[in-house]
């Protein structure tokens, strides 16, 4: 088995932990301040690592409210053995509760050993079956960790102070490589154009007063290739997609103005394959562009689909309309086509 501090993983952009949702996990109804204080300078102190907190000390939902009235409400209930009414609210509070645990990426937890807290080892239990990142803060010290708990979570993740705790998680957002992985996974954050690529993009984008001319590589058939996180992407459609923020990916970005090397999104409207193609044929390039769809990864009609449409030279146009959902004259189009 190879040694988990053998991985690394590359440089964050910004910060890997921004956006992450920390379950911030520990007793609340057997300790004097309800378990708050901690979670509150915790919060406060990591308040620029842009971390979703889910904290049931505050909880992001009106149901499974857990406070001081409704503790002595229990209690009266239970010594009075109506144990059924006592746990209504205990039940909707611990399904809150571990549905945070659910969402969360990763957790916190605050562990007084001379605290009971069940709630706290379930939510710890729950977590280490789905492989989360589980930092446990000890009170006594990790010297004091439970022996069943050092047998569960990698003891990297066991700490004596708060500061620990701080430097640690600094170090998992910001530092360029990441020992100890311990169960982190670091995927590409939900933007496909993060700021960096889309400062590139734009150097590279010459301004005219009509068409913005792309001078960065091409595609063999004239459209600009911008390549980000070693991918290549239609210039045009990328500038398109940073305007109006999304494109159906089923759909073709398109030239108003018939110069391929633009990327003014002004210039520029989302249409179908069909318009694609119609536009296409209205404009009289069918020869040289057909085989644009191909450096579009989304594209219905790629060159293998052009290829296969011209060599087959068995079916109607209407079968290979319907296979291709285009139509018979769409069809016989590509099959006259000049180009390879
Ligand atoms: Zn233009």
């Amino acid at each position: 088995m190879p040694a988990r501090s053998d991985i690394f993983t590359t440089s964050p952009a910004e910060n890997r932990l921004r956006y992450m949702r920390g379950y911030l996990c520990g007793a609340m109804d057997r300790v004097v301040d309800g378990g708050e204080a901690w979670r509150v300078a915790l919060q406060r102190d990591l308040a620029k690592l842009g971390v979703f907190w889910l904290d049931p000390t505050q909880k992001p939902i009106d149901i499974g409210i857990e406070d001081p009235e409704m503790r002595v409400k229990v209690g009266a209930l239970k010594r009075q053995d109506q144990f059924a009414e006592a746990s209504i609210p205990i039940k909707v509070i611990r399904a809150v509760d571990l549905r945070m645990v659910d969402h969360s990426d990763f957790l916190v937890a605050n562990l007084d050993l001379e605290v009971h807290a069940c709630g706290t080892y379930e939510e710890l239990f729950l977590a280490n079956r789905q492989k989360k990142p589980v930092i446990i803060h000890i009170e006594q010290g990790k010297q004091n960790v439970p022996n069943w708990l050092l047998g569960t979570f990698p003891h990297e993740m066991f700490f004596s102070t708060w500061g620990e705790v701080r430097e640690y998680l600094k170090h998992i957002a910001y530092s360029p490589t990441v020992k100890h992985l311990n169960r982190w996974m670091f995927f590409h954050p939900p933007f496909k154009f993060d700021p960096e690529s889309v400062a590139n993009f734009w150097l590279k984008v010459k301004k005219t007063p009509g068409c913005w001319l792309w001078n960065g590589r091409q595609f063999p058939n004239g459209y600009g290739n911008f390549r980000c996180r070693g991918k290549q992407h239609l210039a045009h459609r990328v500038a398109y997609e940073l305007v109006t923020g999304y494109i159906d990916p089923r759909l073709h970005v398109l030239h108003q103005c018939d110069n391929p090397q633009c990327v003014n999104p002004s210039h520029l409207f989302a249409g179908s394959q069909k318009n694609n193609i119609h536009d296409m044929f209205s404009k009289g390039r069918q020869g040289a562009r057909i085989q644009s769809g191909e450096s579009n990864s989304n594209a219905k009609l790629t060159l293998k689909d052009v290829k296969a449409i011209r060599s087959n030279t068995t079916d109607s146009h209407a079968v290979l309309g319907r296979k291709y959902d285009m139509s018979a004259v769409q069809i016989g189009h590509i099959r006259r086509g000049k180009s390879r």
